[in-house]
């Protein structure tokens, strides 16, 4: 849930004998240097235009052990991911965020396109046509839950913005791998349609969080206490979200 860095000026790779790969990227957002990691950069040393950068090898140094946790979560992220059959297709959808299970049915049919119809009354999806192309499937499924989250995500940020007295921009349904949601200095706010899977509690903290970021584009100390004003248990449920991509089905991944 970073704040997003489109206004990133440079990124850098290196490569230091005892310490592990990272890349640097100088914003000139940033305010202070900050570490992260996922999958898609691995290691990333987030540092303000005037940062000097012989400080960053010891500024590793002094975060490894930080580093050697979090690589160890997402080596186990990919460990769970392999372990699943990402070609296999759910015959159910537990949407937490809704409180609602539909289950799946798959109908084949001559026709060579896919067609996807819902009963909302009974919870159950039918998918036809040719329900043997996996990929197509995928797609359309894919599809009809970024739609799913426009509505219900969106409406629950509007009533979450206007509760809480934190207006923003615009907002956009997005699908990103390790990333909840993020928030520009413009205040345009993206979520990730797999929130549709968190529990409705947790998916109301990461739009508060986000709100959040339209005051404090950072996480300074304000920052927390402007979030725990709306959510005193925030620090329990941020901690739970590292733990939240488990609940995410593999097969959504590519
Ligand atoms: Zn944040």
């Amino acid at each position: 849930m970073k704040p997003n860095s489109h206004n990133a000026i440079s990124t850098t790779s290196v490569k230091d004998h005892d310490l592990p790969a990272y890349t640097v990227r100088i914003s000139d957002r940033a305010k202070y240097v900050s570490l992260s990691l996922s999958m898609e950069t691995g290691l990333e040393v987030v540092i303000p235009c005037n940062y000097d950068h012989r400080k960053i090898p010891e500024l590793i140094q002094q975060k490894r052990e930080w580093i050697a946790r979090n690589q160890r979560k997402l080596h186990e992220r990919e460990a769970f991911l392999q372990s699943q059959d990402p070609h296999l297709l759910p015959d159910s959808l537990n949407l937490r965020s809704l409180q609602q299970q539909w289950q799946i049915e798959y109908i084949p049919t001559a026709s060579k396109g896919i067609q996807i119809k819902e009963n909302k009354s009974i919870s159950k999806l039918m998918i036809s046509g040719n329900v043997n192309d996996i990929h197509a499937c995928k797609f359309f499924l894919k599809k009809w839950l970024m739609k799913l989250a426009e509505g219900h995500i969106c409406s629950r940020l509007k009533q979450v913005s206007k509760r809480i007295n934190l207006p923003y921009n615009s907002v956009t349904i997005r699908s990103q791998k390790t990333l909840w949601g993020s928030c520009s200095g413009k205040k345009n706010i993206s979520l990730n349609y797999k929130l549709l899977f968190l529990e409705p509690h947790v998916v109301d903290y990461v739009l508060i969080h986000e709100l959040c970021h339209t005051v404090y584009m950072n996480h300074s100390d304000q920052f927390w206490r402007l979030v725990s004003k709306f959510q005193p248990q925030y620090k329990e449920i941020d901690k739970s979200l590292n733990q939240a991509w488990k609940i995410v089905p593999a097969w959504l991944e590519p």
